[in-house]
């Protein structure tokens, strides 16, 4: 069985060979997940960073960015592994919209790889991915947060529950809107799948949610709100990308 897989790999790679996810170009050497070149170019978020929501901070005597310090958010902690800049953007943007959702292979790999101690001392019980409408699901094809969840379950043996939240309201995307809309815009947005809910609790202490970027946190803060309504005691985040802070 293992030698056939191996065989169906062969014969998948030859035919659409892996490209890099960074300059999109096929990775050589082959069965690797980054071309060389690209993996010097490629440099994770590093301290200082916020304490709360990861962002790198530009004063190391702060512990959290000016974000952070203003609001109370309802997730207890989380952080995006690369900044978003010129090369993740791309990245992403063909990530989200033009079919490249194997490369949600090499973001959970850099997830695991540069933040798999995090990841331990967190220790989710389940990994839940932000949820897309389901219009935008099928127009699209696929949810870029649920392969990231697929490929970190791969990696982490956590395991990945993408039906558990979902989204209720198809909003407007979110970057035309200004804060106060956004807000308003999200509160009514997600529900809690109700199959998986025992006397109104889900069976989780420990939660990991993942996306592609993080920006404001109000997606994921909202998400938080919920779960926390329905017994979830601590809610993490992991995102490819994060914001910059001040
Ligand atoms: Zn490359
Ligand atoms: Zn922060």
């Amino acid at each position: 069985m293992i030698q056939i897989k191996k065989y169906v790999r062969a014969a998948v790679d030859c035919l659409y060979p892996r490209r890099c996810p960074i300059c999109h170009d096929i990775v050589m050497p082959k069965g690797s997940l980054l071309c060389t070149g690209c993996r010097q170019a490629v440099k994770p978020i590093e301290e200082p960073r916020c304490k709360s929501c990861g962002k790198k901070l530009m004063n190391e005597q702060s512990e959290f960015c000016l974000d952070c310090t203003q609001k109370t958010h309802h997730f207890d902690q989380g952080l995006g592994i690369f900044s978003y800049e010129t090369i993740m953007k791309e990245s992403i943007l063909k990530f989200k919209y033009d079919g490249r959702r194997e490369y949600a292979h090499y973001y959970a790999w850099a997830m695991v790889h540069y933040e798999g101690r995090q990841l331990k001392l967190w220790k989710p019980d389940v990994i839940l991915p932000v949820p897309v409408h389901k219009k935008r699901r099928k127009k699209r094809g696929y949810n870029q947060a649920e392969e990231l969840g697929k490929w970190l379950e791969h990696y982490t043996g956590i395991p990945m529950r993408a039906d558990a939240v979902f989204r209720v309201v198809e909003t407007a995307p979110q970057k035309k809107l200004d804060p106060a809309e956004r807000r308003r815009n999200l509160g009514k947005a997600f529900m809690i799948n109700p199959l998986y809910l025992r006397d109104n609790r889900l069976p989780w202490k420990t939660v990991l949610i993942v996306d592609d970027i993080y920006t404001t946190g109000s997606t994921i803060d909202n998400i938080s709100k919920i779960l926390k309504k329905n017994g979830v005691r601590k809610v993490y985040f992991m995102t490819i990308c994060g914001g910059k802070g001040l």
